[in-house]
């Protein structure tokens, strides 16, 4: 807002460009992205291995910021939900889950979403906009900020796992997430492994594939239903997309194998898509494809037209898929109390109208509003 320019979101390649145009050699670079992405220092002033002059030089151009948390919400199950607040003051919810032996940070892509999935809250906001490479990136940075997990340590992490299963549909922003997944990969810096990474996708066939070949995370698709009748009311995006692209395409994803399998997200609702006929079409369907069957309990919201089927339908849906071959785990929801399970993240911002946003102008609320993590939801 100050006309300083973030360097958070750089690729290696553009900071070094950066300050090559500051007549520094490569290596300063290197050192720089240590201190942002390794340390995770904000402030020029502590990168101590950095001449005193160089350090005022870099402050009085650059930032390296992260959103700001305008808030914090703690679930009786440990799960946090960061609602995160960008420079233009749009926001956007970012969620840590942690398990016995790792921790998943789910990150969104986008400010709201452009897909109206029949059961999903995110569905129901308009998309405001695209998150870019540094918004992406810098929710990994804050919720490393709010766990306190500086420098990024080698092993024991809190953070483990980074899925693209947050607001937004990744694939309809790939090149940032794209960009932004290489910075959360490098080893030199927050080095998440793409081993650890998911990316999670509504079905944008034409992406797929470069997703694989670019960045060879894993992928997650959020299949929901077996007939092109169902899956396009429930996730329309299918209309353009129908299954048998889709499957296509999970076919020939490259990398797949058994020992990286594509995992198909099921959501179970109640009397729309849980019977065992539906099991087996579901096994049909996936034939030939190295894969487990994620199902996901329905995560009510506000107002949502379906209910969550029977523990009984559920667990009878689960073993036809198992006893085909794949495995099939049943999400456990995790902060439903402070909505931050699969599907129910939502930020208040709206799509404002130029005339809107220009009025507002620098009026927009820089400071956050802190409050203090709440405990049990
Ligand atoms: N747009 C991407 C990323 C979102 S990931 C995608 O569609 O894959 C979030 C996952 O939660 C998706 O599988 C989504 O379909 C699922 N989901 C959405 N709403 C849900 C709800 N209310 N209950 C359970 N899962 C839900």
């Amino acid at each position: 807002m100050d006309g300083r320019k973030n360097l958070v979101g750089l690729s290696r390649e553009e900071l070094a460009a950066e300050l090559a145009a500051m007549g520094e050699p490569p290596f300063r670079a290197r050192q720089l992205w240590h201190w942002i992405y390794h340390r995770g220092v904000g402030d020029f002033a502590a990168m101590t291995t950095l001449a005193k002059s160089f350090r005022a030089d870099l402050a009085a151009r650059y930032v390296v910021a992260r959103p700001a948390t305008a808030r914090a919400l703690a679930s009786a199950d440990g799960t946090r939900k960061w609602l995160l607040r960008f420079a233009d003051g749009q926001e956007a919810e970012c969620v840590h889950i942690p398990e016995e032996d790792r921790g998943t940070l789910c990150v969104s892509s986008q400010v709201g979403c452009t897909l109206t999935c029949k059961f999903c809250h995110t569905g129901t906001q308009r998309l405001v906009r695209n998150l870019d490479a540094g918004e992406i990136v810098g929710q990994v940075m804050a919720a490393r900020d709010a766990i306190g997990e500086w420098p990024s340590p080698p092993e024991d992490r809190q953070i483990t796992n980074v899925v693209m299963m947050g607001m937004g549909e990744p694939l309809y922003n790939y090149d940032s997430v794209a960009k932004a997944l290489k910075i959360v990969m490098d080893p030199e810096g927050l080095s998440v492994s793409r081993r650890k990474i998911t990316l999670s996708t509504a079905g944008v066939v034409p992406t797929i594939r470069r997703c694989g070949e670019e960045l060879a995370v894993n992928l997650a698709i959020s299949l929901h239903a077996v007939t092109d009748e169902l899956r396009d009311v429930l996730v329309p995006l299918n209309k353009k997309y129908p299954l048998a692209a889709l499957l296509d395409a999970c076919r020939t994803y490259p990398g797949a194998s058994n020992a990286r399998r594509i995992t198909f997200e099921y959501v179970m609702l109640k009397g729309v898509n849980d019977t065992p006929a539906e099991a087996r079409a579901l096994v049909r369907l996936i034939a030939g494809i190295p894969a487990k069957v994620n199902l996901i309990p329905f995560n009510a919201w506000p107002g949502a037209p379906f209910e969550c089927s029977s523990d009984r339908a559920i667990a009878a849906f689960a073993d036809i898929v198992n006893a085909a071959g794949y495995a099939s785990p049943v999400r456990t929801p995790r902060g439903r109390d402070i909505l931050a399970a699969c599907g129910q993240l939502k930020s208040e911002s709206v799509k404002l109208r130029m005339r809107e946003r220009l009025a507002m102008g620098s009026a927009l609320p820089l400071t956050p509003t802190l409050s203090p993590e709440g405990r049990g939801g």
